[in-house]
């Protein structure tokens, strides 16, 4: 250890110092006192950094109580958001692609599922609602949208009557309504599947952190814990966003595929 007056280096049960003289007994519980501080400041500095990293991996998905859950469902704001918003959206994607500028079937197909895809992602990444009222909300807004477009049609089209005339026109109305259903349901299991990969099951941390915490510290190397940390976060982030677009490229190539056929 070092005299606390000449910083020269004295024994540990050093009374006076042999460099200074100077009499130690009175500094010396000091100095212990201190050095046992410090110790107690580092383990709880450990303690607190592990503590931090089990929250960063838990904060993208926050656990709504099951009070939360149903407090949500058919909330103004559920409402407004997961009914209204994509029953208007698609409504608005059938005039301009059907009405306005008459292009092909299967360009309304193709933007019903991805205009009807995200609403199911964020039903269960921002709310983790469960399947029941993904359910609920597919077939609403499925109903809905295509009722909506077949309505507007016989607005325009005063020969056209709002219920489908034979067999082939509720063939279309039907699938309509299941893609818009289907891709929501895609959307939702893409999040559950991505929620899996990326914080794993109740504590146990998925394989795509694993991946992500072994890819960067053998890439970007800090001695930074924080930098670290803030680096695995991002490239997590970069790898679900990787795995929920080639999933979702995947099922609109599957589906697109069935139309043509
Ligand atoms: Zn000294």
């Amino acid at each position: 250890m070092l005299c606390p007056f000449c910083a020269e280096e004295i024994k540990e049960q050093a009374v006076v110092c042999r460099h200074c003289h100077r009499d130690l007994a009175v500094q010396k519980p000091l100095l212990d006192e201190n050095q046992a501080l410090r110790k107690e400041i580092e383990d709880l500095r450990r303690q607190f950094n592990s503590l931090q990293r089990t929250a960063i991996l838990h904060r993208g998905s926050p656990r709504p109580t099951a009070q939360d859950k149903s407090a949500f469902a058919f909330s103004p704001r559920y409402v407004a958001v997961y009914l209204l918003l994509p029953i208007l959206l698609l409504l608005a994607a059938h005039y301009l692609i059907v009405i306005r500028f008459d292009l092909r079937e299967i360009v309304l197909r193709l933007v019903s599922i991805a205009l009807s895809l995200p609403f199911g992602f964020a039903l269960f990444w921002r709310h983790r609602s469960g399947p029941i009222l993904l359910i609920v909300t597919a077939t609403i807004v499925s109903i809905a949208a295509v009722g909506g477009m077949l309505a507007v049609v016989s607005l325009i089209d005063v020969n056209v009557p709002i219920v489908p005339r034979d067999r082939r026109e509720w063939q279309e109305a039907v699938e309509q309504a299941l893609s818009i259903g289907l891709a929501m349901g895609a959307g939702y299991m893409f999040a559950r599947v991505a929620e899996n990969l990326l914080f794993g099951t109740e504590g146990s941390p998925g394989p795509l952190n694993a991946l992500a915490r072994s890819i960067i510290s053998l890439v970007a190397p800090s001695n930074n814990e924080r930098d670290l940390k803030a680096r695995i976060e991002s490239f997590q982030q970069v790898l679900a966003m990787l795995v929920v677009t080639v999933t979702t490229l995947g099922s609109i190539y599957a589906g697109v595929k069935s139309v043509l056929n």
